[in-house]
């Protein structure tokens, strides 16, 4: 065995594995999964892939060790097949950065392969109806990575272009009034009567929640948003009918039907 094999036998997948339901991982990702050495990943997401844990062995990580995490992972996939699970898509606010920037910093020459999967966006809106077929933006309100005066003037960017908001990371326990400041920055560009959706545990098996509203009323639900919570802000076109949101795309304008 030649040296650089002896050094890279192994993989990396970094597994995007949905909003948490089994219906909605895709079939890459199951095989990813049945077929590692080693699963690492948070309680949480390990839970919701219990279906798929046979012989695989588990680690558990806990919240706020993502550096270390990506750590680990990199080092046994030098000589094992690892999938390292992250929510949804592994992109979108997901571990795929972190791991190949340690990747890099390390100079690593582990071979990584990103799945991606549903994300919270996707899902938050198949539920709501057709709130995002246009343009939008995702924002998160987290403010642990992100300085609260960038996240401000994303937001004041997003409502004035008139595109269709998608608000992640929306409350947490430290953080409980980010909510009532975007959504305050929100209603200066836009009218009180836009649609919006507050979508909690969206596509899980326990403790889904949908609440359809209008950004003038929205704060009249601020206790039901939490960070296991998406919020969808309409533009300036979209409206409710039967409980669901629509957005037009503008096919309207174009054709008679
Ligand atoms: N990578 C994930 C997002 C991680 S950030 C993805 O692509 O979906 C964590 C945030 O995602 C939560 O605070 C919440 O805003 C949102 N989220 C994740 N899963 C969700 C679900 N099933 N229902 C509603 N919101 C969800």
């Amino acid at each position: 065995m030649s040296l650089s094999q002896s050094h890279n036998n192994g993989m990396l997948y970094v597994v995007g594995i949905g909003p948490g339901s089994p219906d909605h991982l895709t079939i890459k990702a199951a095989n990813v999964l049945k077929n590692a050495d080693i699963i690492i990943g948070n309680s949480t997401y390990l839970d919701q892939i219990n279906h798929l844990l046979n012989s695989q062995q588990v680690i558990r990580s806990t919240m706020g060790h993502e550096v270390e995490r990506a750590k680990k992972a990199i080092h046994l996939a030098r000589d094992n097949t690892v999938a390292m699970v992250s929510g949804g898509d592994s992109n979108i606010y997901g571990m795929a950065g972190l791991v190949l920037e340690v990747a890099r910093h390390e100079n690593s020459q582990v071979d990584i392969e990103i799945v991606p999967g549903v994300t919270a966006l996707s899902a938050v809106a198949s539920l709501l109806g057709a709130p995002v077929v246009t343009d939008f933006a995702v924002i998160s309100l987290s403010d642990l990575l992100t300085p609260w005066d960038t996240i401000e003037k994303r937001l004041h960017a997003t409502s004035d272009a008139d595109m269709v908001i998608g608000i992640y990371n929306p409350k947490s326990r430290q953080r409980n009034n980010n909510f009532q400041r975007a959504v305050k920055i929100i209603r200066r560009s836009r009218e009180d009567s836009v649609p919006v959706g507050i979508v909690k545990n969206a596509l899980r098996s326990e403790g889904e929640s949908v609440i359809v509203t209008t950004l003038g009323k929205v704060l009249e639900y601020n206790d039901e948003v939490d960070m296991r919570t998406t919020v969808i802000i309409g533009n300036s076109e979209s409206g409710i009918w039967n409980s669901r949101i629509i957005t037009p795309r503008g096919y309207h304008k174009k054709y008679d039907y």
